[in-house]
C-alpha cells in the first residue's frame, strides 16, 4: 500500500529567489501537511551521495554544482498517496514540458534548475527522508 509521506526539496533556484513561501502554499493548498523542514546549505559530499544514483549521466557534475550552490529546503510532507501525488503537483523534470499549474511550470527555470525534487518511489521517500531528518521517527508509521 502506498505511503502518507514523502522527501521534497525547495531547490536553490527557487529557494534564493524567494519563490519557498509561494511554493509552499500553493502545495498546501493542494493538501499537503509540512511535518518537517529545515534550511540548509549542501556540502558537495552530501549532494554528491544524495543524487549517487546519476553519477554515470552527463548532467551529475552540474546537478551538485547546481545543488551545492546556495541554501535549499528540504521537506517531509504529508498527503494520501504523497509520493504519487507530489509527482503529480511538481510536474515533468523539464519545465517546458511540465504541465499549467505544476510546480516547475509555475516556479523553474530550466531542466537543471527545476525548482523542487520529490521522492520518486516509497522506497527512496524513506531512504531520502532519513537523509535528512536522522532524528525523527515520523515515517515509522508509513503505510
Ligand atoms: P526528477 O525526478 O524529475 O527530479 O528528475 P531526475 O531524477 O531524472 O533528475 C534529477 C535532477 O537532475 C533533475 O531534477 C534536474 O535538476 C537534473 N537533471 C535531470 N535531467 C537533466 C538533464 O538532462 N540536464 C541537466 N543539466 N540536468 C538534469
Amino acid at each position: 500500500m502506498a505511503g502518507n509521506r514523502t522527501l521534497t526539496i525547495i531547490k536553490p533556484d527557487a529557494f534564493g529567489a524567494g519563490k519557498a513561501g509561494k511554493i509552499i502554499a500553493h502545495l498546501e493548498q493542494q493538501g499537503f501537511k509540512v511535518l518537517a523542514a529545515r534550511v540548509m546549505r549542501l556540502t558537495d559530499r552530501q549532494a554528491g551521495e544524495f543524487y549517487a544514483v546519476h553519477r554515470e549521466r552527463p548532467f551529475y557534475r552540474s546537478l551538485v554544482t547546481f545543488m551545492t550552490s546556495g541554501a535549499c529546503m528540504p521537506m517531509l510532507l504529508e498527503k494520501r498517496d504523497a509520493v504519487a501525488a507530489l509527482r503529480q503537483a511538481i510536474g515533468a523534470t523539464d519545465p517546458a514540458e511540465a504541465e499549467a499549474g505544476t510546480v516547475r511550470k509555475l516556479f523553474a527555470e530550466s531542466k537543471e534548475r527545476n525548482a523542487i525534487h520529490a521522492s520518486d518511489s516509497d522506497d527512496n521517500g524513506v531512504r531520502e527522508a532519513a537523509f535528512f531528518f536522522p532524528d525523527t521517527d515520523v515515517l515509522a508509521a508509513q503505510g
